[in-house]
């Protein structure tokens, strides 16, 4: 057996009486991409930031191969952070470092790559999502399509073990949207286990290995993409698909 990337455990996050999380307890494999989905407001960006710690839970815990993330000191959680890529809605690349810069950065300074290697790695990474010839430019010259393939460059510079997706194409004009969600295909394709919070139903039916549909704080079914689409259990991912399919 090997172990699970990560493992959840009655996760519970709360902010003041807001109950986000009540009681979450699930697995990710290696190597499987869980497509997380469900109402907007019902917790599934913190509970993505909970994974990686940039929430702290109220209770429960959190394991990244098999480390308990919510013991330790913060050193050794930003030691294990590092393995964990994260993709968020807007790109946040830094405007003013070229696309080059922008991968090369967080392998240098945290990795302490030499720039010799950081760079060669940087251009295929780049070549990866097709955009090595955009090398020097600057983020603000590119399009959101352009500039989230590289946030995802740079999520890869630093290999991580797991692929942290929070809605990376909502921000974007539905003709980038393509390009993006091709990337991720690939990643999958190539075995990196990923968690990707979407509202891309086309993804979640071709890509992903389960589908968790987050309401209410709770992880109410959790299936296989077939299953789930034709026939969700509960009535919340009912109601849920009836509105948007
Ligand atoms: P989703 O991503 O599914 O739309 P979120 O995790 O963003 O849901 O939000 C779930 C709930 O948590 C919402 O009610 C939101 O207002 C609340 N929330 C999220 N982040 C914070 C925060 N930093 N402080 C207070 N409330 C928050
Ligand atoms: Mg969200």
């Amino acid at each position: 057996m090997t172990k699970p990337v990560i493992e959840v455990e009655a996760l519970a996050k709360s902010f003041g009486d807001n109950e986000v999380l009540k009681d979450i307890t699930e697995k990710v494999e290696p190597g499987q991409v869980i497509v997380v989905i469900g109402p907007s407001g019902g917790g599934k960006s913190t509970f993505l930031r909970c994974l990686n710690l940039l929430e702290t839970p109220t209770s429960g815990k959190v394991a990244f191969e098999g480390q308990d993330l919510t013991t330790l000191d913060t050193k050794s959680v930003n030691a294990l952070r590092e393995k964990m890529g994260m993709v968020f809605q807007g790109f946040n690349l830094f405007p003013n470092m070229t696309v080059l810069e922008n991968i090369k950065l967080a392998p240098m300074k945290v990795k302490k790559t030499d720039d010799a290697a950081a760079t060669k790695r940087a251009h295929e990474l780049l070549t990866r999502v097709g955009l090595d010839d955009h090398a020097d430019a600057f983020p603000t010259s590119l399009s959101g399509g352009q500039a989230q393939r590289v946030a995802i460059a740079r999520a890869l510079a630093m290999d991580p073990k797991v692929m942290l997706f929070d809605e990376p194409t909502s921000a974007l004009d539905p003709e980038m949207v393509g390009e993006v969600l091709n990337v991720m295909q690939e990643l999958a394709k190539e075995g990196m286990t990923m968690v990707v919070v979407t509202h891309e139903m086309g993804f979640a039916k071709s890509v992903g290995d389960r589908i968790w549909f987050m309401a209410d704080g709770y992880i109410q079914e959790n299936n296989t993409p077939d299953n789930f689409f034709a026939h969700p259990e509960t009535d919340r991912a009912k109601d849920f698909l009836s509105k948007i399919l």
